[in-house]
């Protein structure tokens, strides 16, 4: 063999090994596009309870195709909307995150805070800069999010896109890095922002706001899917427990959204399935113009669906309205995958669907059925409690609030001569005398409690001390704080509000289900796994092994 034929040889050999190397560059080693949905107020036990109706696309093929984590829970206590995306998302706890309520109260200032509100950021979207409701902003969040990771992991070439009608539930997921969060504003029926992510609105939003879909949805009345009598796992929709909504005399199918929305707004669109309607056609816009699942990187898409958490409050959980939302929102989501599919390709991206809480019964439909259960009314204790205190101490409005369960003192009326100790221990006395208490604990020193371990640890986990009262109420299980008995909630530890939906679809996936107990907290570094990317700074929880095939 002549030394040229070698040379040609040997070139041929390693422009050999060249190919297979760049062809197995080209192997996709990451999803093109990470799609989390967060289904505002979704019970665990929706994707069975109306499953007989559900089509072969939408919740049945997440089961069908995806893995499930049966036994999903929040490990903390209160259970409300802003704190589930932000343990969603951050892997970690409010004593960590930060997010301690919708709304909690600065201990140091009395002074109460909306999770997003930001008063150094202004509005995008809606002509006036300072309109209180685009003045949001992911700022006190005080741990990165799993998107916050993502882009820190590619250099900040990933695009994360938070959308969601709730701004709570566009901002918090989204995390601190994000290319934008888009929410809902029921005065303008138009998706703004703030200055946080923009300037201004990016063009095709412009043109998005412009078609007023709000408008177009809700001219069209919102009547069941199905005839009415085949609703058979929900009450009777003439029925003493559903709250009217504003200006309207009763709560029954057909409702009149054409006529009400003149009166209340384009706001109203948020208590009707349409709002999931409407935020999934606000999802697709995106994903077309933004490009998501078109680029080098991995994007990560992060949606909540707001609606179901409205219709849930005003309507119950046992409504025809709740059992006609999950087959709409069903038929949404198939309809949403199908649009994946095309767009991003099936197996480039991989997809989970969870829930930031659950609800409970309305506790009169309980006591109907001979079930104890119960309305607390939460300010008429803290004024029982204020005049108990005030025949101790002499001292008016001695506690501020008992929102999200917790006593927040009011601590500039605590002169020096208060026996601090000896004030908690009287507090303690009066709820203990309350038969709907279970428990009523110190904060702090929750962890010397005869309390059950499961209760405990969620109370550590949720205890934030610059956030939180100092001391925590348990109530027995189905009651609940309400200033009246129409309507239904969440917030408490019980599994009613803390047993959620977890299921994964897409790349890296394969079929099949677990009932092993997992935590909200495991999301984040599940995902974290799956992209090979650090896990978030505050998180605590660890990788669903049975999801990643181990
Ligand atoms: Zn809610």
């Amino acid at each position: 063999m002549n030394i040229r034929r070698i040379i040609k040889i040997s070139t041929y050999f390693f422009s050999f090994l060249v190919s297979i190397s760049i062809s197995s560059q080209n192997q996709v080693d990451h999803p093109k596009l990470v799609v989390g949905i967060v289904v505002d107020q979704m019970r665990w036990d929706y994707l069975y309870r109306f499953s007989n109706r559900y089509g072969k696309d939408g919740f049945k093929r997440l089961l069908n195709e995806g893995f499930s984590c049966e036994n999903t829970m929040l490990n903390y206590v209160p259970s409300f909307t802003a704190i589930g995306h932000s343990t969603i998302y951050t892997g970690s706890v409010p004593s960590i995150h930060g997010i301690a309520g919708n709304d909690f109260i600065v201990q140091s200032t009395g002074k109460s805070l909306y999770c997003t509100e930001d008063s150094t950021v202004y509005s995008v979207g809606n002509g006036d800069k300072d309109y209180k409701k685009g003045k949001m902003s992911p700022f006190n969040l005080k741990a990165t999010t799993i998107t916050d990771e993502l882009k820190l992991a590619t250099n900040f070439k990933s695009k994360v896109i938070g959308i969601s009608i709730k701004d709570r539930g566009a901002i918090l997921p989204a995390g601190h890095a994000a290319d934008a969060a888009y929410w809902y504003d029921g005065i303008s029926g138009n998706f703004i922002t703030s200055t946080w992510y923009m300037k201004e609105l990016p063009k095709w939003l412009v043109d998005f706001n412009k078609r007023k879909l709000p408008e177009q949805y809700l001219k069209k009345d919102w009547n069941t899917l199905y005839p009415i009598n085949t609703y058979t796992q929900s009450v009777d929709d003439k029925n003493n427990y559903e709250e009217l909504y504003e200006n309207s005399d009763n709560t029954q199918f057909p409702i009149k959204t054409s006529e009400l929305v003149k009166k209340n707004g384009y706001g109203l669109i948020a208590a009707t399935p349409y709002g999931n309607t409407l935020t999934l056609d606000m999802v697709k816009e995106a994903i077309g113009n933004e490009q998501l699942g078109k680029h080098e990187n991995t994007d990560f898409l992060a949606i909540s669906i707001s609606s179901p958490d409205y219709i849930g409050h005003q309507f119950t959980i046992n409504s025809v309205k709740i059992e006609d939302n999950y087959l709409r929102l069903d038929k949404d989501l198939a309809d949403f995958f199908a649009y994946l599919d095309a767009k991003v390709g099936k197996g480039n991206y991989v997809l989970f669907l969870t829930a930031d809480h659950g609800a409970s019964h309305n506790a009169q439909f309980l006591l109907d059925n001979k079930i104890p259960a119960g309305n607390w009314n939460e300010n008429a204790v803290r004024t029982e409690l204020n005049q108990y205190l005030k025949e101790k101490y002499n001292i008016n409005n001695l506690v501020l609030s008992l929102s999200n369960y917790q006593v927040n003192f009011n601590y500039k009326n605590i002169t020096k001569d208060i026996d601090k100790k000896k004030l908690i221990e009287d507090c303690i006395d009066f709820f203990k005398k309350q038969s709907n208490v279970a428990y009523v604990v110190e904060t702090a020193k929750v962890a010397e409690a005869a309390i059950p371990s499961a209760v405990k640890e969620k109370i550590i986990n949720g205890y934030n001390r610059e956030l939180c009262g100092e001391i925590q109420i348990i109530l027995k299980p189905a009651w609940y704080s309400d200033s009246n008995l129409k309507g239904g909630t969440h917030g408490a530890w019980n599994p009613y509000d803390a047993h959620i939906p977890l299921i994964w679809m897409g790349w890296g996936i394969k079929h099949g289900k677990s009932n092993k107990e997992v935590y909200m907290t495991d999301i984040a570094p599940t995902i974290a796994a799956l992209l090979h990317i650090q896990m978030p700074d505050g998180c605590i929880g660890k990788p669903i092994l049975s999801v990643l095939g181990q």
